[in-house]
């Protein structure tokens, strides 16, 4: 054998805790029995290359893997590479046991108005929430299902660019090197980081998300249910947040990862609501966790997977058009209401869900642009968006601007919402 290759024989219900360096690649290849990663089962014999991921090589009934590196050893391109056998893997395998009775159960009352599990994943930040809604997504596809996936993760955003809620229909196993699949999602642009920047809008996008999703009648695909990642941020308004989500989405089992006391504050709270479950379960050993500059980091790498593909394969193109082409909007920051109609004393504040044109400027700049698919600008916080550019220059005196869109051609709309997302790609 290729002395660069490593073998390791997994035995039953053990993992293979993998971390790769950032920007390296390792190759890993299942050579005998059976394995999954969050759920996508490999297939024998073929090569994955795993870039920059930290993951786990998930087995039930035992398997041999090969890893290997391009013209270098495994321990230049792995942080670190181990077994264990202490793993969570079980209870999540019953959860999905139990949420595919419900699907089952909807799908039998048919279009009585039933509807599959709504399941919504919640915890601190590297607790392994989108690694646990991936293997149950995984999961629902094996056994037939396409599922919804939705993220209101605005922070790292595993369906789309950071800054936004999505959701997308799972109709195939998640491909490994890819992620989440990207044919059709639901996005709507929040435009910000942080939920703290503007909650109202926060809340307004998640209702709009949940009423287009309650649209859709297909009996399987209601019966099929939803599968919510969530943020990290478990405090404060943080909190108050991620129950708005659950009564939004009508989300009826909370899977609380990793913290007690989350559990218990969700338990009291959702008491009085006998249809919602609240399960609290543990969270793998082998999550990584990130510092904020790591996670910043994937952040902008995400964004650069939008417009450069995950190999690197797709080239975006840039568009310098005149400024007075683009009709640029903002969504809050506008005034609430004219001083005359306050009651005397009070003042006016800024109206968190009014939008209001953006003069071009030089601060847009390095900004990240959804291209809403709005025919008006009154249906801009009410239109899902098609795709996102980000502006790279701004002439002011030729009066030009210029951004990276994904495809080439005119804008798929004429409306674009700017936040206070900025991204700098090297
Ligand atoms: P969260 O969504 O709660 O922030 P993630 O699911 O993104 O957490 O997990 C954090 C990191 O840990 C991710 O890079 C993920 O791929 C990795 N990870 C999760 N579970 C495991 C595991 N069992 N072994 C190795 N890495 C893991």
């Amino acid at each position: 054998m290729d002395s660069k290759v490593q073998a390791h024989t997994l035995a039953q219900g053990h993992e293979l805790r993998i971390e790769v360096k950032p920007d390296k690649v390792l190759l890993l290849k299942l050579v005998q029995g059976e394995a999954e990663i969050f759920g996508t089962e490999l297939a024998l014999g073929e090569q994955l290359s795993l870039r920059g991921q930290k993951l786990a090589v998930f087995t039930w009934n035992g398997c041999t893997v090969e890893l290997a590196a391009e013209d270098a050893q495994v321990d230049d391109v792995a942080e670190s590479v181990y077994e264990s056998d202490d793993t969570p893997m079980l209870s999540y395998l019953n959860v999905h046991e139990s949420l595919e009775q419900r699907r089952r159960a909807a799908r039998e009352a048919g279009t009585s108005g039933r509807t599959g599990p709504r399941t919504i994943v919640v915890g601190p930040t590297d607790v392994g929430k989108s690694s646990l809604c991936r293997i149950l997504l995984n999961y629902a596809v094996r056994t037939g299902w396409a599922p919804t996936a939705v993220d209101l993760d605005i922070g790292q955003g595993s369906i789309t660019v950071p800054g936004s809620i999505a959701a997308t229909p799972v109709e195939g196993p998640i491909d490994v090197e890819e992620g989440m699949p990207i044919d059709l999602p639901l996005v709507f642009y929040y435009g910000h980081q942080t939920p703290t920047e503007n909650p109202e809008l926060y809340r307004a996008v998640v209702e709009r998300m949940s009423s287009i999703l309650d649209k859709r009648e297909n009996v399987d695909v209601q019966a099929a249910g939803l599968i919510i990642n969530t943020m990290g941020f478990i405090e404060g308004l943080g909190y108050e947040l991620l129950l708005h989500a659950i009564s939004a989405l009508r989300a009826d089992v909370v899977l609380v990862l990793g913290q007690e006391r989350l559990f218990n504050q969700l338990k009291t709270h959702l008491r009085a609501q006998q249809r919602v479950s609240v399960v609290r379960l543990h969270s793998s050993g082998g999550v990584v966790s990130r510092t904020p500059p790591v996670r910043k980091q994937a952040r902008m790498q995400r964004v650069k997977e939008y417009f450069y593909g995950v190999r690197g394969d797709l080239s975006p193109h840039s568009q310098t058009i005149r400024l007075d082409d683009l009709r640029i909007y903002r969504i809050g920051g506008g005034p609430r209401a004219p001083t005359s109609a306050l009651p005397i004393g009070a003042s006016s504040v800024a109206d968190p869900i009014r939008v209001t044109p953006v003069s071009a400027s030089l601060d847009l700049m390095h900004s990240m642009l959804a291209v809403s698919h709005a025919a008006t600008p009154d249906q801009l916080l009410s239109v899902n968006v098609a795709g996102f550019v980000l502006i790279t220059d701004v002439d002011i005196v030729q009066r030009t601007i210029t951004y990276l869109a994904p495809c080439p051609g005119s804008l798929p709309g004429r409306y674009l919402i700017a936040g206070s997302f900025k991204v700098f790609l090297e």
